[in-house]
């Protein structure tokens, strides 16, 4: 069967049509989709196009909730947004930037992923379609636990609650080549603070695992002290627990478990 390309003008259609055909896929940017048909290792299946305006929508009102087809470029744009400013810068170029969305950027193979990082420290909830029913808010962690099974329906938007202060969110990607080379290591941190001291840390990493991964050891030695010299030493101790990175052309497993710890140190202190 050769690639057949339909339009879906609404959610419920878009949903139904992957529900009842699996080898439906949307087409959101279509930078990693149209490169896999390009490249001939996706030949065959239904491409899905959805023009349903909520689709690239961002919301701001409470929480903040980004449509699913919202691109990198569209984030760049929102002085609100200020706080995603250096994920979105992260990802690419501004060729890809102006393609490249969010609901992509969840499905995206390791090193990529850079967006997703942000999310998971921002503790973000994916609003995921199964069919017809009303969309349901599924935990990006749980969300990215589930990718490896495949069968996640249509996702629709990210809803998270933004940082009170926008300082206390931090990310930081590392790669070979600047400004727009694929990530030895991503990090991300949402550390809000309360009299002093840190109070619901959020910690991620990109490429220390199959997919973005949340550090819980080093949000343990973080949580309830203050940014201080002793805490990011005991933050550096803890990095490697339940990291599994991998050797790709990008860098070695050795090389990224030496330096995920020297990068999360100069994040957490707020160097360059
Ligand atoms: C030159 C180049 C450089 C890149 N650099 C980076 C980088 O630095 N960092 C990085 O993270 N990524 C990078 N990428 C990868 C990619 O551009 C991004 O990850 C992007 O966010 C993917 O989004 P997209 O909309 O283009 O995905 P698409 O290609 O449209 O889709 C990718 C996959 O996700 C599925 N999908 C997409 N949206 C949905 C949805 N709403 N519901 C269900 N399934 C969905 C699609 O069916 C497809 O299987 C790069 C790509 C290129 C070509």
């Amino acid at each position: 069967m050769p690639i057949e390309f339909r339009t879906a003008s609404t959610f419920s259609d878009a949903a139904g049509l992957i529900a009842g055909d699996r080898t439906a896929r949307l087409l959101s940017g279509g930078t990693l989709i149209m490169r896999d048909i390009n490249e001939g290792r996706l030949t065959d299946g239904l491409i899905l196009r959805l023009v349903d305006p909520a689709y690239r929508q961002i919301n701001l009102s409470g929480r903040v909730e980004l449509g699913a087809g919202v691109t990198m470029a569209a984030i760049l744009k929102r002085r609100e947004l200020a706080y995603l400013h250096a994920p979105a810068q992260a990802i690419g170029g501004p060729a890809v930037r102006n393609m490249a969305s969010i609901g992509g950027n969840l499905f995206a193979e390791s090193p990529y992923g850079d967006f997703t990082v942000a999310l998971l420290a921002l503790d973000a909830q994916v609003m995921v379609m199964q069919g017809f029913g009303a969309p349901r808010a599924v935990p990006l962690e749980e969300f990215l636990a589930g990718r490896a099974r495949g069968g996640q329906g249509l996702v629709t938007a990210v809803q998270f609650a933004p940082p009170q202060n926008a300082a206390d969110f931090r990310f930081r990607k590392v790669s070979r080549v600047r400004p727009k080379g694929l990530a030895v290591l991503s990090v991300a941190a949402h550390l809000p603070m309360s009299g002093g001291r840190v109070s619901g840390a959020r910690v991620a990493f990109g490429a220390m695992a199959p997919v973005p991964m949340r550090a819980k050891a080093v949000e343990r030695v973080l949580e309830g002290k203050a940014l201080d010299a002793a805490a990011i030493t005991a933050a550096r101790a803890a990095a490697a627990e339940g990291i599994r990175p991998v050797t790709d052309a990008i860098a070695s497993e050795w090389y990224r478990r030496e330096v995920l710890p020297v990068h999360l140190a100069r994040l957490l202190s707020g160097q360059d």
